[in-house]
């Protein structure tokens, strides 16, 4: 091992409180540090959440949007793009299909779509709750009366990602919006009882090693119950075309960084990282990961929420991905999550306490 690799790891391994200075050299590691790093992961998210892998079946269901995030596909100043909104009928029957092939949560994503309005989404969270789901809704930055609104009508969680803990580079890369505006947003979420999913992309232009430390800490000072930490994927039509890929490797060490600062938490293995390595969701799954969350949207409009080019899974029907994904997990010895899966911050934290 690289002595000051050694140093952190040493730290991770007496699960000593890490500095970013520690997540630096650990999010650095290559070769077999880096398997280590990820097998101490691997380990850390047994003892602490189980072998228990939670699927949650996303449905994208407006891919309108009036932000113009320098990142996404979904911007609106993206003219290229034809634009869909399904209707409450539409999102229904997908949703009643998901749930008889077994998904007990459902998350419903959007761009920032002020269209589709916060009754619609009221609404067809009170119709979705009666199939017996937990139901996560991930529809940008809206007031405490609006998450108010649909935590009344029964939604459980809401994942709105931090992006990026450099409060310059958030404000670049989505203009006119602060990353203290977002946390805002976050702390309404965790007071109105909601499970809060964060996250961040690795290898936006702009960010260094100690950016992606800090993201970490920042998470865990948010005390998030989920965080998604999938690499950045540039597309044709956004100001970032020409920035390159976020890396796997990277990638996957911050998913294993993640683990050991927030032991409690649930981590998916992102869509966005399988489609960089076909390998991505087993990597993942070895590095501390236990989510994921197949597209369970009609497939004709699949292509069509293109918040990154040539999305994984793309084609993938319903019954594919579920034989698929059972298979992949029960090959590494895994389960597949049965109930909703929830995750309260406080119990998931004691329990991890008395566990490690
Ligand atoms: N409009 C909502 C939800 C949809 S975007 C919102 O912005 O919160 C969902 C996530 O896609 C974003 O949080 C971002 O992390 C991710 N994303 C956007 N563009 C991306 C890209 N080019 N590569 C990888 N992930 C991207
Ligand atoms: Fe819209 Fe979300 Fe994409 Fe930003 S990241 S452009 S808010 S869909």
């Amino acid at each position: 091992m690289k002595p000051s690799f050694q140093q952190a790891f040493n730290k991770a391994l007496q699960q000593e409180e890490l500095t970013q200075e520690d997540l630096v050299l650990l999010l650095q590691a290559q070769g077999e540090d880096a398997q280590a790093l990820r097998n101490l992961a691997n380990e850390v998210r047994h003892q602490a959440v189980g072998d228990v892998v939670h699927l949650r079946g996303i449905i994208e269901f407006s891919n309108y949007c009036s932000q113009q995030c320098h990142y996404c596909g979904l911007r609106a100043g993206n003219t290229a793009l034809g634009r869909y909104r399904l209707t409450q009928e539409e999102i229904m029957t997908v949703a009643e299909a998901a749930v008889r092939r077994g998904y007990k949560t459902l998350v419903l994503q959007s761009g920032e779509d002020m269209n589709f309005s916060v009754e619609a989404i009221t609404e067809l969270v009170q119709e979705l709750k009666k199939m017996d789901v937990a139901i996560t809704l991930s529809c940008g930055e809206r007031s405490y009366q609006v998450y108010e609104q649909w935590r009344l009508a029964g939604a459980d969680r809401y994942l709105i990602k931090q992006e990026t803990s450099d409060p310059i580079l958030f404000s670049r890369l989505r203009p006119g919006r602060t990353l203290d505006e977002r946390l805002e947003c976050q702390r309404y979420l965790k007071d109105l009882g909601y499970q809060l999913g964060s996250g961040c992309m690795v290898g936006l232009p702009g960010q260094t090693i100690a950016t992606l430390a800090q993201d970490i800490l920042l998470m865990r000072e948010m005390q998030v119950n989920m965080s998604g930490i999938g690499p950045f994927i540039p597309h044709g039509q956004t100001p970032l075309k020409m920035a390159s890929r976020g890396s796997v490797e990277l990638t996957l060490n911050m998913l294993a960084a993640a683990r050991l600062v927030m032991p409690w938490v649930h981590l998916p293995a992102t869509t966005a990282l399988s489609t960089l390595n076909p390998e991505g969701r087993k990597l993942a799954l070895l590095s501390g990961a236990n989510v994921i969350m197949p597209n369970v949207s009609p497939q004709e409009f699949r292509s069509l929420y293109q918040i990154y080019p040539d999305k994984y899974c793309i084609n993938d029907p319903l019954d594919d991905h579920w034989e698929e994904l059972h298979n992949l997990i029960h090959s590494l010895g895994r389960t597949v999550g049965t109930d909703y899966g929830h995750n309260y911050f406080e119990e998931a934290f004691s329990y991890v306490q008395s566990k490690i």
